[in-house]
C-alpha cells in the first residue's frame, strides 16, 4: 500500500501543531482539532487558489471542503478581491459603516423574495442568535422549535457540546424531528401559547448522516404552523446559502420564511453574516440592540456584493449542481468499479459521502487520506462542498486520482483476506 499521508513529524504543520499544542488549548478549537479531520490531515494552510489549496507544507490539493463553505466561487476571486481590497485600502475598520452596507442590504432585498431588510454580523452564529431574539422580540413569546442533530452555531443555546453550557441557556428550546410533521406538531403542541419561532435547517446536514432535502409535505407543514400563531419560521441558511439558490434555499420547496440567516459563502470568505426578514419583524430589527466592533467592516460587504452579481452573471446554483453531479457521478462509478458501494447524498452543490457498512466512517476516512495523498482533499463525515472553480477539467483532474485512491484502498483491503 502506498504511503498514505505526507504529513510527516517533521513537517511544517507537525512542528506548528507541537508549537500550538504549548499555547492555544487542545492545539487548535472547535472543529479543526484533530479529530474533525481524518489522521494525518494538515491543520495548517498557506494559501489557495481557485479550486487549490496549500497546507503549509506546500503541498496543493484539489479542495472539496471550500474553508467548510465559504469559498463559493474559488479561492482569491479577482473580482471579489478587487472589491475587497480596494476598500481595505481606503480603511476597513471605521467610525461606522460604509456605503457598501446599503449596497449589500439592497441587494439581498432585491434577490431575496422573502426580504424586505438586512442586518449585518460577522458569523453564522451571531446571526442565528439574532433570528431567535428577533423572534422573540417580535412575538413576545419564548418557545424555539428545534431539530435534533441539527447544528445551528457554537453558543450556549445551539452548541452541540453540552460543556460549559447550563440548562437555562436551553430553557426555551424544545425538539422535534426534522422532515417529521407529526413530531412538529407535537412540538408545537407542547409550545402552547409561548411559541416564537421554528427553526429549520434548508437541508438536513447533521454531521455523518445522510443529507435530506426538506419534504413539501413538513416545510408546508412549518410554514403553515407559524402563519397559524403568527410565530417566525426561521431558516438557517448558513452552510447552504447561495449555493443552491440565490432567493434562498426554501425556494426550492416553495417555502419563504419570515427570518433567515446567511454567512459561509455570503462573501466568497470574507467575513460576513446577514439575517433577513419581512416587513413583520421590521419593528423588532429596529427595536432589538444587535452590534460587534467588527461588523460594520465595508472590505466583506463589498465582498459579498461581488460575491453575489458574480453568482448571478455566472448562474452560479446551476453550475454548481452540474459540477456537483459530475463529480459524484464519477465518483461512485470508481467506487463501485473497485468494489466498493459508495453513496452521495443531499444537494450536488455540497454532497456528503457514505461507503455502505461502514460504522465510524473508518474506511471513509481510509479512503480520505488515499485521496489526501494524490492531491485530492475531501472529507469523510462532514457535508464537502463545490465552487465555480470545480470546473469539467478540475472535477475529471480529481477523478482520477479519487480512482487511484479507490485503486489502492481496495489492495489495502484485501491484504488481511490473502
Ligand atoms: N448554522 C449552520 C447550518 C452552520 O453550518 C454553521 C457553521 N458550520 C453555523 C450555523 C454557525 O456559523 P459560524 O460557524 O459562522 O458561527
Amino acid at each position: 500500500m502506498p504511503s498514505a499521508l505526507p504529513n510527516d513529524p517533521h513537517s511544517a504543520d507537525s512542528r506548528l501543531r507541537a508549537r500550538a499544542r504549548q499555547v492555544i488549548p487542545g492545539g487548535l478549537w472547535g472543529h479543526m482539532r484533530a479529530e474533525a479531520v481524518p489522521a494525518g490531515y494538515p491543520q495548517f494552510f498557506e494559501g489557495g487558489d481557485g479550486a487549490l489549496v496549500r497546507d503549509v507544507n506546500g503541498r496543493d490539493y484539489i479542495d472539496f471542503m471550500c474553508s467548510w463553505g465559504p469559498i463559493i466561487l474559488g479561492h482569491r476571486h479577482p473580482e471579489v478581491d478587487r472589491a475587497a481590497l480596494a476598500q481595505i485600502s481606503a480603511g476597513d475598520c471605521l467610525n461606522g459603516p460604509t456605503e457598501h452596507a446599503v449596497r449589500l442590504a439592497e441587494k439581498l432585498v432585491a434577490t431575496i423574495p422573502h426580504a424586505d431588510w438586512a442586518l449585518f454580523q460577522k458569523n453564522g452564529s451571531d446571526a442565528m442568535t439574532s433570528c431567535v431574539t428577533l423572534a422573540r422580540a417580535g412575538t413576545g413569546r419564548r418557545k424555539i422549535l428545534v431539530a435534533r442533530g441539527a447544528y445551528h452555531g457554537a453558543v450556549p443555546w445551539s452548541s452541540p457540546s453540552l460543556i460549559g453550557v447550563t440548562a437555562e441557556d436551553r430553557a426555551h428550546l424544545i425538539p422535534y424531528d426534522y422532515n417529521d410533521a407529526d413530531s412538529l406538531d407535537a412540538a408545537v403542541a407542547l409550545a402552547g401559547d409561548d411559541l416564537a419561532g421554528i427553526v429549520v435547517s434548508a437541508f438536513r446536514h447533521d454531521l455523518a448522516q445522510r443529507q435530506e432535502l426538506p419534504t413539501e409535505p413538513f416545510a408546508n407543514a412549518a410554514r403553515a404552523h407559524c402563519d397559524r400563531l403568527d410565530a417566525a419560521l426561521i431558516l438557517d441558511d448558513v452552510r447552504a446559502g447561495f449555493r443552491l439558490n440565490l432567493g434562498g434555499s426554501w425556494e426550492e420547496v416553495g417555502v419563504r420564511p419570515d427570518l433567515a440567516a446567511y454567512s459561509k459563502a455570503i462573501a466568497n470568505g470574507y467575513p460576513l453574516a446577514a439575517v433577513t426578514g419581512t416587513d413583520r419583524f421590521r419593528q423588532a430589527g429596529e427595536t432589538c440592540f444587535f452590534t460587534g466592533s467588527f461588523w460594520y467592516g465595508g472590505a466583506a460587504m463589498a465582498a459579498a456584493v461581488a460575491t453575489i452579481e458574480v453568482l448571478e452573471r455566472e448562474d452560479g446554483p446551476a453550475r454548481l449542481r452540474a459540477a456537483g453531479t459530475r463529480f459524484a457521478q464519477g465518483l461512485t462509478r470508481s467506487a463501485a468499479r473497485h468494489g466498493f458501494d459508495v453513496t452521495l447524498s443531499g444537494p450536488p452543490a455540497m454532497p456528503i459521502m457514505h461507503f455502505a457498512d461502514d460504522p465510524g466512517a473508518r474506511l471513509g476516512e481510509a479512503f480520505c487520506q488515499q485521496a489526501l495523498a494524490r492531491g485530492v482533499y475531501l472529507h469523510h463525515t462532514h457535508n464537502m462542498f463545490l465552487s465555480l472553480a470545480h470546473t469539467d477539467g478540475v472535477i475529471d483532474t480529481a477523478l482520477s486520482a479519487i480512482d487511484d485512491a479507490f485503486d489502492a484502498l481496495a489492495g489495502h483491503r484485501a491484504v488481511p483476506a490473502e
